[in-house]
């Protein structure tokens, strides 16, 4: 069975000592899961919540965002070697945040998902159409886009270790969740370009993790979809009885 994944993102939120009191309460919270548990906090908090995670069976430690430039000039930023040195496993890649307010295109994602696995981290890769895209049926082809112009690029040996989140922008920190239904059939058109791509056996193999307003409540009726692999969560992830309860309803 592919990797089940329920990922926090916490965006820019918290104090460090929030964020400590945070860890504290997920790791005594979960004491099991059905797949990787994967804490996504501010640059400056990583090493010090990371090693509050190590050792705890499940939990791997992620960063928001990199650069994509190997090193140099570029005040203010951090580079996917400094990630690795901490300790990161996973970099999300491409969330909508990053794209809108930030202007980051699918060539510019394109480097960062090449820097991050080329320093042994996994990428996860947001997706994800606006409303109005959708109202107009044209989602598919959206999503299609974006994963072409930003992970197709890669060979077979390095896809395999990314990791997509199929993120409607409309459904992200609004309240409105995608239903399971419509989750379930972008995963599995997801997949079916993976697998026209890389071939079937990578696509079976390929994490999709949903994200959008996910929460306590319609967690586990999003992760029974046979093609919802988990989830990237915001706004849950940042309390810990929310959050173990998502990782509860990993199947
Ligand atoms: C996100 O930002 O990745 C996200 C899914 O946010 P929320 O869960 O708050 O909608």
């Amino acid at each position: 069975m592919r990797q089940q994944i329920v990922a926090g993102n916490w965006k820019m939120n918290k104090t460090l000592e929030e964020g400590i009191e945070l860890t504290r309460a997920i790791v005594e919270k979960v004491e099991k899961a059905n797949g990787l548990v994967v804490i996504a906090p501010p640059f400056p908090y990583l090493r010090d919540l990371g090693n509050m995670l190590k050792g705890h069976k499940h939990f791997h430690l992620a960063a928001q965002n990199c650069h994509q430039e190997e090193k140099g000039a570029y005040t203010g930023e951090v580079s996917a070697e400094m990630l690795a040195s901490v300790g990161c496993e996973f970099v999300i890649i491409g969330h909508s945040e990053r794209r809108q307010y930030f202007n980051e295109m699918n060539d510019v994602l394109a480097a960062k998902v090449n820097v991050t696995l080329a320093r042994g981290m996994r990428p996860i890769f947001c997706c994800g159409e606006p409303l109005d895209i959708r109202a107009v049926n044209m989602h598919d082809g959206y999503v299609a886009q974006q994963l072409i112009e930003g992970l197709f690029h890669l060979n077979e040996d390095d896809f395999r270790n990314v990791v997509i989140a199929y993120e409607p922008i409309w459904a992200i920190g609004t309240g409105l969740t995608a239903s399971s239904q419509q989750a379930q059939d972008m995963h599995e058109s997801i997949r079916a370009l993976v697998s026209e791509k890389y071939g079937k056996t990578v696509a079976d193999l390929t994490p999709i993790l949903y994200g959008g307003s996910c929460n306590a409540q319609n967690a586990s009726e999003l992760f029974s979809r046979p093609d919802v692999d988990g989830g990237l969560i915001g706004g849950a992830a940042l309390k810990s009885d929310d959050f173990a309860a998502i990782v509860a309803a990993l199947k």
